[in-house]
C-alpha cells in the first residue's frame, strides 16, 4: 500500500452560527467568527488516496484526473466564495457551521467514490498554517 497526496488551495469567506441559539449566545461561543458578513481565509487542502502502485505507470493514481476532480468537485465550488452563502453543504438551514472540521467532513463526501483506482484515505484540511482538521471518513 502506498498513499500519495495531492494539495489543492481555496480563498473562501465564512461565519460561525447556530441558528439554535438565540444571538447572545452566539456571540459568545463564537466571538469575532460570529460576525455575520463573514471573514476569509486561504485554506490548503490536501487529499491523500492510497492503493497499490500500477506496474505498467508506476502511479496509484492518475495525478491528471485526481487533480481535475479536486477542481471541479472542491474549488470550483469553494473558491472566492461565501461558504455560509453559496454553498449547498453549509447554507442557511442545513445546519452545518463551516468550521475547518465540518469542512473536512464536507470534501470528504464531495470526492468519496470520484477517485478510480485508488481509495481515499485523508482530507486534510488547512484554515492557516497552524491550524488544520483531519478527516479518514467514518470507521
Ligand atoms: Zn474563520
Amino acid at each position: 500500500m502506498i498513499f500519495l497526496t495531492r494539495k489543492a488551495e481555496f480563498s473562501s469567506a465564512h461565519y460561525y452560527w447556530n441558528d439554535e441559539w438565540p444571538e447572545e449566545e452566539n456571540r459568545r461561543i463564537f466571538g469575532r467568527c460570529a460576525n455575520r458578513n463573514g471573514h476569509g481565509h486561504n485554506y490548503t487542502l490536501e487529499v491523500t488516496v492510497a492503493g497499490e502502485v500500477d506496474a505498467m505507470t508506476g502511479f496509484v493514481v492518475d495525478l491528471k484526473e485526481l487533480k481535475e476532480i479536486l477542481e471541479r468537485e472542491v474549488v470550483s465550488v469553494y473558491d472566492h466564495r461565501h461558504l455560509n452563502l453559496e454553498v449547498p453543504e453549509f447554507a442557511a438551514g442545513s445546519g452545518v457551521i463551516p468550521t475547518t472540521e465540518n469542512i473536512a467532513i464536507a470534501i470528504w463526501r464531495r470526492l468519496e467514490g470520484k477517485i478510480s483506482g485508488a481509495k481515499l484515505h485523508r482530507v486534510r484540511v488547512y484554515e492557516m498554517a497552524d491550524l488544520f482538521a483531519d478527516y479518514y471518513g467514518e470507521r
